[in-house]
């Protein structure tokens, strides 16, 4: 039983269920299931929906999912390497950089990345995920000479690193536009970019956030360039500090309005703050993260106002825990993120979900909701182990992965015994 069909079992069929909605909130849930836009106003009326408004919202948002991406739920197997956590930058929020003379403070080499890179590989993922602290004791030239040494050793892993942060930070060291700095990293065998470094793109929170150092119109500038020059990235928001409903709608406005004229986003991440041990928590005021309604509403909301532009919604469920997970995968949601192995960044801000999902635990909380589990590659190419007796399910590719005009899916050998 879904939110979507939870009223067909009480004799009401989601007609029902919308004619006891309030009628603003039915005007727009209405909109929606016709195919029309949710504006930043109508999506900031849904952030604040109660009650049977809830209930219509969550049912509304997976009868959109269902449309837009079927019954599949995609997991993609990969390793992050937060590859140091030496920063200079101060975020408040951010729990994970340290100052270089830290007892706590490490960076690793080369080698040991290059290492990590042939394990994950050999443990069967399909991907990498880099990224760190911007590092002023790292050489200019590490970003580029981390990607050259993984290709070199592993030549088929994706490698998705880098945020728009780092992209800014590194070619400024280096004294080139961004531009340059992007196709140097995909020349040197770079596949796509984290979009992290969102937060709320919205300058009033980012001066409170970073200080605006990396500012909204630098972040967009980095997202589009690299989508021009063929790099996919995600799209993320960080929610639940100093940030209100309003922010929330006018931030996914935003990345809409990017995916429309690029094209580059493969999916949407929800990532709610982890506060405990962040400045921003103890110092600032900020809320302690979001609620569980909260989290609910921003996956439905999500796929109301994103459903013609960024179809695949993913969940983290290293910030949500399995069963809230779960929950947003029944509430707009189709992706459930990476195996991930290792991931230090929510943990040193006090998170505490494990750091691995084996794809056996995705597949039984997937079959769990009545759908069907299916591993992707970062491009949401269906990943396919062993020979293939069948096509498997084509997935939603944003238009710069499918100018790419790679293969439809991709096979490799079963996954080892860990
Ligand atoms: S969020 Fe990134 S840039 Fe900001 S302090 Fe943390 S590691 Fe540094």
């Amino acid at each position: 039983m879904t939110y979507a069909n939870v009223d067909e079992h009480l004799g009401l069929g989601l007609d029902g269920l919308l004619r006891r909605v309030s009628p603003n909130i039915g005007r727009i849930l209405e909109k929606a299931l016709a195919d029309q836009e949710i504006s930043v106003d109508e999506a900031e009326q849904l952030f604040g929906a109660r009650g049977t408004d809830l209930f219509a919202l969550l049912a509304v948002a997976d009868v959109l999912r269902e449309r837009a991406v079927g019954d599949v739920i995609t997991y993609v197997i990969t390793r992050n390497i937060n590859f140091t956590n030496v920063c200079y930058m101060g975020c408040r929020f951010c729990a994970f950089g340290r100052p270089a003379r830290d007892p706590e403070a490490y960076t690793l080499s080369i080698d040991d990345v290059v290492q990590r890179a042939r394990e994950a590989w050999a443990w069967g993922a399909t991907e990498v995920c880099l990224q760190g602290g911007l590092n002023p004791h790292q050489p200019a030239t590490i970003y580029e000479d981390m990607v050259r040494a993984i290709k070199a050793a592993v030549p088929d892993i994706h490698i998705h690193a880098y945020s728009p942060f780092e992209i800014w930070w590194g070619s400024r060291r280096l004294g080139i536009s961004e531009a340059e700095f992007l196709q140097r990293l995909k020349d040197a065998g770079l596949g796509s970019i984290p979009g992290t470094a969102a937060e709320i793109l919205v300058p009033e929170v980012r001066r409170r956030l970073t200080k605006n150092k990396l500012s909204r119109e630098a972040w967009v500038r980095i997202i589009r360039t690299a989508h021009q020059l063929g790099i996919p990235s995600t799209a993320t928001i960080m929610y639940g500090h100093i940030d209100t409903p309003r922010h929330w709608a006018e931030h996914i406005d935003l990345l809409r309005q990017i995916q429309r004229e690029t094209g580059g986003f493969t999916e949407f991440v929800p990532l709610g703050f982890i506060h405990e041990r962040t400045k921003l928590y103890l110092e600032d005021g900020a809320r302690p993260g979001p609620t569980g309604m909260e989290d609910l509403k921003m996956h439905a909301v999500a796929r109301l106002m994103l459903q013609h532009t960024i179809p695949n919604i993913q969940v983290s469920w290293v910030k949500l825990g399995y069963k809230m997970a779960q929950m947003c995968l029944q509430a707009g949601a189709n992706d459930f993120g990476g195996t991930l192995f290792e991931e230090s960044i929510s943990r040193s801000a006090g998170e505490t979900q494990g750091t691995f999902t084996d794809p056996a635990t995705f597949e039984r909380f997937i079959r769990d909701l009545g759908r069907i589990p299916q591993e992707r590659d970062t491009l949401y190419r269906p990943v396919v182990r062993g020979p293939v007796t069948l096509p498997p399910p084509r997935l939603w590719q944003p238009p710069v992965v499918q100018a790419m005009g790679e293969p439809a899916w991709v096979t490799r050998e079963p996954i080892p015994t860990l």
